[in-house]
């Protein structure tokens, strides 16, 4: 059984998908690992780490991927990418694991199956008690709601929480976060340890007890009882809402918005366009000076004016719509993220070699492409 770790070539991509800890964990479990040269240097990773723990360093990466069975990786290979990003280096039967982002990428997903790779995508992953350990998804948006609120700060121009002084009084900043998912939820709990005043929204009341028990209000629009039994799924994610409770919606926010001195915003169902919850009215009647973050940026935006990793400026306010955020943290975003993958490859060895039980509903949900064909698309 042979892994291989591949350098990501991604523009903005500083995460790498292994690091020494997991490697050593790899060699228990019988694997041999082989890590190209330089894969988590920009991680803080170095060869020499990775050595220490067992790994052999291949300068080639061709070499490494003809030698190895599972290839891990942060980011998805394609026709045009640079070395270890490039499909061509692939042979028949690797198996690839990854954000592949399939709804996004199906050409790539397509190509994979042409080449016969197997290739697992840890968005699929389930979020069920049992893959709770190998969801990348939520470690990744957690670290990306703490780095939105730390950016904003650094961008305001003011400071967060109250202070009186000798010279005077400075009030403590609003901050307003739009979606309490994972994302939001480590966004609320970062801006109240900076001392603001934290107030979130969200369309699934169920979060009102989670948001209030970090210390932020929870903004609510009026729902009767048959809405409220509406706004989510069995899985717990967010149901598109009527055409009447949105605009409820946007009248509150109106008012709301106004006195927010930062925005951050995470609003997103699976597998659509992100909502509009910002107008450009809305940014219109902001104060000069104040930020929205979109963390939704890739998928469309929660404001208007997003535009993906850009920094557009609007009367005074900024609207910043970074799609990189946990590859700014890139040591603790590689870490968790590759704790995560061992134990998604954990599922797949049973005394020192490979087997893969393709009726477990995390294998089969996460596979997208199988021997040949493009699958759960
Ligand atoms: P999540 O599914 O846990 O949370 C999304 C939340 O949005 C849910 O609580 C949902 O109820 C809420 N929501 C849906 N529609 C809404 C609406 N109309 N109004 C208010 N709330 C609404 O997702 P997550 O893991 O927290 O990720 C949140 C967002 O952050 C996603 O768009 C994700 O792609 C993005 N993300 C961005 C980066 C980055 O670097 N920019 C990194 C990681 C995640």
């Amino acid at each position: 059984m042979k892994i291989a770790v591949i350098k990501e070539t991604a523009p903005l991509e500083k995460r790498v998908a292994a690091t020494p800890d997991t490697i050593k964990k790899y060699i228990e479990l019988g694997f041999e690992v082989g890590i190209e040269k330089d894969a988590g240097i920009n991680s803080y990773y170095s060869d020499e780490s990775y050595e220490k723990s067992g790994a052999k360093i291949y300068p080639d990466v061709k070499n490494l991927i003809s030698k190895s069975n599972i290839i891990l990786k942060v980011n998805n290979i394609h026709a045009n990418g640079e070395g270890g990003d490039n499909i061509n280096n692939y042979k028949n039967n690797n198996k690839i694991i990854g954000f592949l982002k399939p709804l996004q990428n199906l050409d790539q997903i397509k190509s994979l199956a042409k080449n016969n790779i197997d290739a697992f995508s840890v968005e699929l992953i389930p979020r069920i008690s049992r893959a709770q350990s190998m969801d990348a998804l939520s470690s990744q948006s957690n670290l990306a709601g703490y780095k939105s609120v730390i950016n904003a700060v650094d961008e305001f121009s003011k400071a967060i929480p109250m202070m009186m002084t000798a010279a005077g009084t400075i009030a403590p900043a609003k901050i307003l976060i739009l979606g309490a998912g994972v994302a939001g939820l480590q966004a609320i709990a970062t801006a109240k340890r900076l001392g603001a005043i934290v107030s979130a929204f969200d369309v699934r009341t169920a979060v009102k007890e989670q948001v209030e028990s970090l210390g932020a209000k929870f903004v609510e629009v009026n729902m009767d009882k048959k809405e409220q039994s509406k706004n989510e799924t069995e899985g717990g994610y967010a149901k598109e809402m009527s055409e009447e409770y949105k605009l409820r919606q946007k009248t509150l926010l109106e008012d709301y918005i106004k006195n927010q001195d930062i925005i951050i915003t995470t609003a997103l169902i699976p597998g659509k366009k992100a909502p509009e919850l910002i107008s450009t009215k809305m940014v219109e009647s902001m104060k000069t000076g104040s930020i929205i973050m979109d963390l939704a940026s890739e998928a469309g935006g929660n404001c208007s004016l997003t535009k993906a990793n850009e920094t557009i400026v609007k009367n005074g306010v900024k609207i910043m719509g970074p799609t990189d955020l946990p590859s700014q943290i890139p040591q603790d975003a590689s870490n968790l993220y590759a704790k995560n993958l061992l134990n998604f490859i954990k599922l797949m060895v049973k005394d020192k070699k490979l087997n893969i039980d393709w009726e477990d509903e995390i294998i089969k949900n996460s596979c997208v492409s199988f021997q040949g064909k493009v699958i759960n698309i």
